[in-house]
């Protein structure tokens, strides 16, 4: 390795080790591990998988590359030995914005999964050239910006491969850029992301503004640019068509390649369709097979035993539906394949709930890939029983065998290996490395779980992430963190369903106790990361009563030796790497029936902290695996969460009314102290929005909530029956290895 390092320094900067920047390093290093990854085998077999996903929220490579090719520790002593920090070097890489949360690092978690168990497929993606948005906050308040993240240098290499996507009127021509994903132990896998060959980063605007119906020149810019508007829809559709008609053609060309026969296409591939972004593969593989000269019936029967589709969500405002005027407009040459995809639905069913073009003229994305793929899964246990059991209820009365769950998991190799290097070595030394391959290794931990040893060394692995953390936020904004309070973190999206308002109004409680002389027995530090979509104003709001409620206590002397409150700017991959070790308690409150099954949950169970969490998504699994005096639950089930919203019975302002302790709570939103930082707006609108509607019922379980978290912390100074519940929490969280997904994926739906 350090003669090839040597070598690639010298070629590209005319450098040494000894003299070489620690960003000509880390390029020098890139370089390396891109050319060993090249050099893999390739997994082949009759039938291979194509991923298909808007996001792949893939993290930096460097390191992941280095540990699933066994160069990291090589890696690390040789540039000890050059007087660099391996982390340092890692820091000179622009994290890929290729995803938005959890559904794109699902994908990447998959796709680790996938090459590390030497199954045959690849990912297929856009390559977002300025991403999702950087966000920072200025005058407290969020602002997004453009996020530029490929150099000269990088990733992604040109393939050559060229495809033209027709549109309405036009015609443009993607690109095709390859990821190489290395497995652990396995074969590579390969990412492909389509560009736009004409892309042009000029016509960006101030912030992340742009004209939006400029296709020829935007269509790989953002992920999710703003679709408050009528173009800002229409380029999703162009997005996604462009994505799903290069796709396609690679799979008929892979497949003509490979000597198969497109008569017979699903013996040659399967296509996993990542919520209902990508749904439009399914008319365009069949408008192209149609095109080569096969019967409709054919196509459609080909194209419906390819596709499998993932659900993702329940929220109805995410379940895309696309007026057929914007199809016409977009994609003419699909519409009348989708005419006759909802004729042959009407066939089966008149059930105009099960209709792929309604009464309105829209085209129902997951209806199309119910009616016209072979499996539908969901993504945890609970969430595929309300699958069937309510929200799409009409389709599995209909197609029952299509059904399935496949609850969702993480890479260990990042999530642990990679982001707890000191858990990883330690645990490595109790109960040996099975654990790297097998992760239900990971139960041999439950013999040390009365071990005072053991407890006190995991203990100070805790402490010492959160001496990193502090570190890490201090250095990168000046937030003042003091390791010995709790670390309380809720990192994810901010929606209103995940209920950051709940524990805004937790923060609120605190800090009102404080003012009366009821303080905590030991500081808390409450850590938030989340981004806001630009078009979401409530959850912008929830943001700003975040930031005002943080730099109002910042400034108190007597509440802030008690409580802080920390909002971590532009939360990525990169910064859920730092935090997460370094959790002692996981926020997981989202209202029952909300979450499909959150990854957040399970990465924070495995790295040592204790989940204070709804009845929801996998929150149900852990619950079940860890048992309920390892896990703290609360708030009200999803069964009656579902009933409330069925029979209309849930009523916010009666809560807050009949409620002195409720109101005092949220009357603080828009209390004079806040508004006197803040923006009356921002603040008055979602104090109207909590008492007058509250969708996501925050003061049906803010009670329960408040009076569970007290609980815990008060449990948080019992040590060893803390680090008790800590280890059976890490030694179960083996089941949610990516690697068990996939297992399971391939077991039940890919046949690879
Ligand atoms: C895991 C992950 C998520 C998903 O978090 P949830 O709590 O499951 O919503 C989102 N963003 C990043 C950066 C992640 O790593």
């Amino acid at each position: 390795m350090e003669q090839a390092l040597q070598n690639l320094l010298n070629e590209n900067f005319q450098k040494t080790l000894e003299t070489a920047s620690q960003t000509e390093i880390y390029y020098a290093l890139m370089l390396y591990a891109k050319e060993k990854a090249a050099q893999m085998p390739k997994t082949s077999g009759k039938r291979k998988l194509y991923y298909v996903s808007a996001e792949f929220l893939v993290g930096k490579l460097l390191s992941n590359y280095l540990i699933n090719l066994h160069l990291y520790d090589e890696a690390k002593a040789l540039l000890a030995r050059y007087g660099h920090d391996i982390n340092r070097i890692e820091d000179a890489e622009n994290e890929p914005s290729l995803g938005n949360g959890g559904l794109g690092r699902l994908a990447a978690c998959f796709l680790d999964s996938i090459a590390s168990l030497n199954l045959p497929g690849d990912g297929a993606g856009l390559n977002y050239h300025d991403g999702l948005f950087y966000q920072k906050f200025e005058n407290l308040k969020q602002k997004e910006e453009k996020n530029p993240w490929i150099t000269p240098k990088s990733w992604l290499t040109d393939t050559g491969v060229r495809f033209d996507v027709p549109f309405g009127g036009q015609s443009v021509r993607s690109v095709m850029y390859d990821i190489a994903i290395p497995g652990y132990r396995g074969q590579c896998s390969t990412l492909h992301l389509f560009d736009l060959e004409t892309v042009d980063e000029n016509i960006i605007r101030e912030g992340i503004d742009f004209d939006k119906s400029d296709i020829a020149h935007n269509l790989t810019l953002f992920l999710y640019p703003d679709d408050s508007d009528e173009a800002g829809r229409l380029l999703r559709i162009y997005q996604q068509y462009f994505l799903v008609s290069s796709t396609a053609q690679l799979i008929l060309k892979e497949v003509k390649e490979r000597g198969g026969d497109w008569n017979c296409l699903h013996e040659y591939a399967a296509v996993q369709i990542n919520d209902t972004h990508p749904t439009m593969i399914i008319p365009e593989l069949i408008r192209l097979l149609t095109e080569a000269g096969m019967s409709m019936d054919d196509a459609v029967r080909e194209v419906s035993l390819t596709c499998a589709y993932t659900n993702h969500t329940i929220l109805a405002e995410a379940l895309e539906k696309w007026p057929m005027s914007f199809m016409r407009k977009a994609v003419p040459q699909l519409v009348p394949i989708l005419e006759e995809l909802d004729r042959r639905a009407k066939q089966i069913s008149t059930d105009p709930r099960v209709a792929v073009i309604d009464e309105q003229d829209r085209v129902h994305m997951a209806h199309i890939d119910i009616h016209f793929g072979y499996s539908i899964n969901g993504v945890a246990t609970l969430h595929t029983d309300i699958l069937k059991q309510s929200e799409l209820k009409p389709f599995y009365d209909l197609y029952p065998e299509k059904f399935n769950n496949k609850t969702n998991g993480i890479t260990f190799r990042r999530w642990l290996v990679h982001c707890n290097q000191p858990l990883t070595a330690y645990l490595r030394e109790l109960i040996g490395d099975g654990f790297l391959t097998d992760a239900d290794e990971l139960e041999k931990l439950l013999a040390y779980k009365n071990d005072s040893a053991v407890q006190t060394r995991l203990k100070e692995i805790k402490q010492q992430a959160k001496r990193e953390l502090a570190q890490f936020l201090q250095e990168t904004q000046g937030a003042q963190l003091n390791p010995d309070s709790v670390f309380d973190i809720q990192i994810k999206r901010l929606h209103e369903y995940k209920r950051q308002q709940m524990n805004l109004l937790y923060a609120i409680y605190q800090y009102q106790q404080i003012k009366k002389g009821n303080v905590p027995v030991r500081p808390i530090t409450m850590i938030f990361g989340a981004k806001a979509a630009p078009a979401y104003i409530i959850a912008k709001d929830i943001i700003h009563a975040i930031l005002c409620l943080s730099e109002l206590i910042s400034h108190d002397e007597e509440v802030k030796k008690h409580l802080n409150i920390v909002m971590v700017e532009n939360y990525n991959v990169t910064k859920a790497e730092k935090l997460i070790p370094a959790c002692d308690i996981s926020e997981q409150i989202s209202l029952a029936s909300k979450e499909a099954s959150g990854t957040g949950n399970m990465k924070m169970m495995l790295n040592g902290a204790l989940t204070l969490g709804t009845r929801d998504g996998a929150n149900v699994e852990i619950a079940q695996l860890v048992g309920e005096e390892n896990i703290y639950s609360f708030g009200k089930s999803s069964e009656e969460v579902i009933r409330l919203y069925d029979e209309h019975a849930y009523n916010a302002a009666a809560l807050y009314e009949g409620d002195e302790e409720i109101a005092a709570l949220v009357d603080f939103i828009v209390d004079k102290k806040m508004i006197r930082l803040g923006d009356p707006v921002c603040l008055g609108r979602l104090y109207k929005e909590i008492v007058g509607k509250d969708w996501f019922m925050a003061l049906l379980d803010v009670k329960e909530y408040i009076r569970v978290k007290n609980q815990m912390l008060a449990d948080y100074e019992n040590e060893s029956a803390w680090m008790e519940k800590v280890i059976v929490n890490i030694a179960k969280a083996g089941f949610f290895s990516s690697d068990r997904t996939i297992r399971e994926y391939n077991e039940d739906i890919w046949h690879l």
